[in-house]
């Protein structure tokens, strides 16, 4: 940071809303990098995007919610991908999306599958929310198969299958290569990348004046001057903000690689399977450009660990997802599974959110961005669009999100 910097900026989180609103500061006309410094602290000591960022779907969708951040993001999002080769980068394309119900023909061993202690209070990701009360899942249902080019789902299994958009209405990223993709674009223009845990937030007379930090490896903390602090924690943002109603819920997600003969066309699917043995259950999959399929099952509230880190594993849960996903689908069961993982999705536990804009009732210079729920991807950059605005110029002006103020949930 220089000391003779106006401003120091300090964001904390590398997840997708931290690392998106770090790329548009550098983007903002206000910015001058020798006078505005911006650091970005992350708690991983394995980099950005190792949480809910990293291991999210990536769907982008005009039905997504709340709408003022929506008609930001879709567009900011198109221009992103043409500004910086999204295609190649992130792999940014329009995607298909549907519902798609029918039975599971169970794997030979999967006779005696039951479902993990995880799963007993497992709660929906809630994307189908925001849908026109016709479409949403279950209801408006044509029985008229599938649609000729989705070959990757079987055919005698399928009850019905319904287009839940109109072309052009969603597309998709892969939200890892996304979020480190922003947090690079935003170091080329001067923005600092620190691997550390932010302990505290420091102010005095009312307004911020530097964060506390633990470096990652070191027990001794350390202070770095901030005249503004983004808290970007996601679902560990309270541990900053107490006050924040913002709680983690866990899901776990699988990617397989399909074999390079398979003919995977781009859909993103929400199912509802029946005949394994464990009621209905309903992935999400998502086709991916480079080859792989993920998907990802319902959330639990399982405690949230200190450090995205030490996020744990439920191996049964993974091992359930991939059974459910390969009972309809030769392509799935021929694949390899190439990653079993885990995160926690941003929620907040009054409803409503994600919650963004100054917290100036605690001090001046602190900003919230947090609690996008199911939806981070898609409205990272309205967010953080309308963050650096705030952050620089004192007002948004590319959204009225006066609805998400921090002051109506805390
Ligand atoms: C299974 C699943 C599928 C999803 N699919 C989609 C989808 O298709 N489309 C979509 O739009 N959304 C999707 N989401 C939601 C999306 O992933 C989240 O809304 C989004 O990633 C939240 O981003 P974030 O940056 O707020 O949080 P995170 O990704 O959790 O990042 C927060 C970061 O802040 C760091 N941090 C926290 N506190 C501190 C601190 N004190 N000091 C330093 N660093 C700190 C953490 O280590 C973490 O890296 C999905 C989520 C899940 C779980």
């Amino acid at each position: 940071m220089s000391s003779d910097s106006v401003r120091n900026i300090v964001v904390v989180g590398g997840g997708i809303i931290g690392c998106t609103t770090a790329y548009y500061l550098t983007r903002h006309p206000a910015f001058v990098p020798s006078q505005v410094s911006i650091t970005l602290l992350e708690a991983s000591t394995r980099g950005a995007a190792q949480g809910a960022s990293g291991k999210a779907g990536g769907l982008v969708a005009k039905w997504a919610y709340p709408k003022e951040l929506v008609n930001v993001s879709f567009n900011e999002h198109v221009k992103l991908a043409n500004e910086h080769n999204g295609k190649d980068r992130w792999g940014w394309r329009y995607v298909s999306t549907g519902s798609w119900e029918g039975r599971g023909d169970p794997l030979p061993d999967d006779l005696d599958a039951r479902p993990s202690n995880s799963l007993k209070r497992e709660k929906s990701l809630e994307k189908t929310l925001g849908l026109p009360d016709g479409r949403k899942v279950g209801s408006n249902r044509k029985l008229t198969g599938l649609p000729d080019d989705l070959l990757w789902v079987k055919e005698h299994l399928t009850q019905s299958y319904s287009s839940m958009a109109p072309e052009g209405a969603t597309a998709q990223v892969h939200p890892y290569l996304f979020t480190t993709s922003m947090l690079d674009l935003a170091k080329e223009k001067g923005a600092q990348f620190k691997s550390g845990t932010v302990t505290s937030i420091i102010q005095s007379g009312g307004k911020v004046t530097g964060v506390k930090y633990v470096e990652a490896g070191q027990s001794e903390s350390q202070t770095l001057p901030a005249t503004d602090v983004v808290v970007c924690g996601g679902a560990w943002s309270p541990a900053l903000i107490s006050r924040l109603p913002i709680q983690g819920m866990r899901a776990h997600s699988v990617v397989i690689r399909t074999e390079a003969t398979a003919i995977i066309a781009p859909y993103v699917l929400f199912t509802e399977i029946t005949g394994l043995g464990n009621g209905v259950v309903t992935p999400e999959i998502y086709a991916r450009p480079d080859g792989t399929v993920y998907a990802c099952g319902p959330g639990d509230y399982s405690p949230l660990p200190d450090n995205v880190d030490d996020v744990v594993v439920d191996p049964t849960a993974c091992e359930n997802l991939l059974k459910n996903v390969c009972a309809i689908s030769d392509e799935l069961r021929a694949g390899t599974t190439e990653v079993r993982q885990a995160c926690y999705l941003p929620v907040s536990s009054i409803g409503g959110g994600p919650i963004i804009g100054e917290a100036e009732k605690i001090a001046k210079g602190l900003f919230v961005a947090t609690g996008h729920t199911c939806w981070g991807i898609s409205n990272a950059p309205g967010t953080a669009k309308a963050m650096a605005e705030l952050v620089m110029e004192g007002h948004m002006k590319c959204a009225d999100l006066k609805r998400l103020h921090p002051s109506k949930f805390i």
